[in-house]
């Protein structure tokens, strides 16, 4: 075995695990009981040990090096993937074992505490384990000791090669553009209250809607599969074996639809990576942002298009005959793109929603600067609320303490959820030049748009950097202004016209 194979052996054991662990990370998010948590910690936190035997033995890492040094052996999706199993190796082996050890920990527990203090409006009882969080990313960026400011440290983590002047530049776009435009929409109450909204739907009926949802996005049923959580989300193990969740509010039936669109982009993604990646680290989407994109693209670009609810009404009218009774598509239409200033950010519609992504991001660049503690976020958090969408929260878990990431050490996360919206947009503009996403919609045709993504996008899974790909697909890098033009075009065809 040449050394090459030697490291893709070595690969293949840590997957088995992880595996394993992602397995068992569903099963503790959607039924596992309440009782099993703190055993179940305990064998995680084993499992996680052998990875990271494997991962920092003396074998692994005299084979990184000596592959590193041996270029012209490796093709260069091997080299790329060698150098990303370098930056690990060298974040991994600076921190002292013990502290990456209770680091995982303190991050299992630290999510029940975070469940609990949302419940009880407890933020005093939570802001220590939030500062213990912090500190020790704090004490990790210290002990890599790369030449970055701290927080680009974080930012590249999920983003590779975006650091915080690509996202000051972007975020100050959506500022300058974005914020006057929202308020003048917000100002404009020409879209009216629409009490079918709220109406009661059968968590059991929108099961089945979205059970259909999955057949109209062509989502591969022997691969794959839904469940309900909390929080919805996408577990990515390999292409064979993709599972998502929704989640059924028996008073807002959009969640449970949204949701499973949104997850459908992630899971279709994920779906449609080339097989071959599947024991390098090449395997899984190649980046937050890039995955955010997919998501993103399924949920506002096809699932509220008139397009889509011209041809799917009519299904979730026959689901829902009572409560939609009269609702015509543009009613429907108006309704699923409803615009207004809300706390929650999983809630929030299309056009507010990056707001709630720029706070976040600010209020984390400031964190990591060190220009403010754990102890000011709630009144910092407020205070953006308020200057940005009008309205200022009045509990905790309207504001602070609404969001699991930072409960789960998922720092400099965040942004990549506007980034993938802004990316969505550029792939659209490009996608529309070649085709016609209004006709394939309505002829029931998803999967003519899947198979453009996979070839442009997907098949790749992370052999090519988001930059990369971007910039191959679209013929440009990153511009904010898709994003934006999108929004505007949208928006003021709703409310300004
Ligand atoms: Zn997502």
């Amino acid at each position: 075995m040449n050394q090459y194979d030697q490291f893709k052996e070595i690969i293949k054991q840590a997957k088995a695990y992880e595996y394993a662990m992602t397995v068992v990370g569903w099963d503790s998010s959607t039924e596992a009981p309440k009782g099993a948590f703190a055993r179940r910690a305990e064998m995680m936190g084993e499992l996680r040990k052998q990875v990271l035997k494997l991962k920092t033995s003396s074998d692994y890492q005299h084979l990184v090096n000596y592959l590193l040094q041996h270029e012209d052996e490796l093709s260069t999706e091997e080299l790329r993937e060698i150098k990303k199993a370098k930056k690990t190796l060298d974040k991994t082996i600076k921190i002292p074992q013990n502290e990456i050890i209770e680091y995982g920990k303190l991050i299992q527990l630290s999510q029940k505490d975070w469940e609990f203090a949302k419940a009880n409006e407890d933020w005093d009882g939570f802001k220590g384990t939030l500062a213990k969080i912090i500190d020790y990313n704090r004490k990790f960026i210290d002990y890599y000791g790369f030449d970055m400011e701290p927080y680009d440290v974080l930012l590249d983590d999920y983003e590779e090669g975006m650091t915080m002047k690509d996202f000051d530049q972007f975020f100050n776009t959506l500022r300058v553009e974005l914020v006057p435009f929202i308020k003048e929409v917000l100002a404009n109450k020409k879209v009216d209250e629409k009490p079918y909204i709220n109406a009661k739907y059968k968590a059991s009926k929108q099961k089945e809607f979205c059970t259909y949802l999955m057949d109209v996005f062509a989502f591969n049923q022997d691969k794959g599969g839904m469940k309900t959580s909390v929080h919805p989300f996408t577990w990515n193990t390999h292409p064979s074996d993709v599972r998502f969740t929704t989640r059924y509010l028996e008073n807002y039936v959009f969640s449970s639809i949204f949701a499973a669109i949104h997850e459908l982009g992630h899971a279709t993604y994920e779906q449609q990576i080339d097989e071959k990646y599947n024991d390098t680290l090449l395997s899984g989407g190649t980046s937050m942002g890039i995955h955010e994109s997919q998501s993103r693209f399924y949920e506002n670009i096809i699932g509220r298009s008139k397009s889509f609810w011209k041809t799917h009404l009519p299904k979730l009218k026959k689901v829902f005959p009572r409560q939609l009774k009269d609702v015509d598509v543009d009613s429907f239409y108006e309704a699923v793109n409803r615009a207004e200033a809300s706390f929650i950010r999983v809630e929030a519609d299309e056009l507010t929603y990056p707001i709630h992504i720029m706070l976040r991001y600010e209020i984390e660049k400031m964190l990591f600067n060190k220009e403010i503690e754990v102890d000011d976020l709630p009144q910092i958090w407020n205070d953006k609320m308020e200057e940005y969408l009008g309205i200022r929260p009045k509990t905790y878990s309207e504001g602070v303490l609404q969001d699991v990431h930072w409960s789960a050490g998922l720092l400099g996360y965040f942004p990549t959820y506007a980034l993938g919206s802004a990316y969505a947009a550029q792939l659209y503009y490009t996608m529309k030049k070649e085709l016609n996403l209004d006709e394939l919609i309505s002829t029931n045709n998803i999967k003519e748009i899947n198979n453009w993504l996979q070839e442009k996008v997907h098949k790749f899974g992370a052999s090519k950097s988001p930059k990369q790909i971007l910039k191959e697909v679209t013929n440009e890098d990153f511009n904010a202004m898709y994003y934006v033009r999108f929004l505007k075009e949208k928006y003021t065809e709703l409310y300004l016209k």
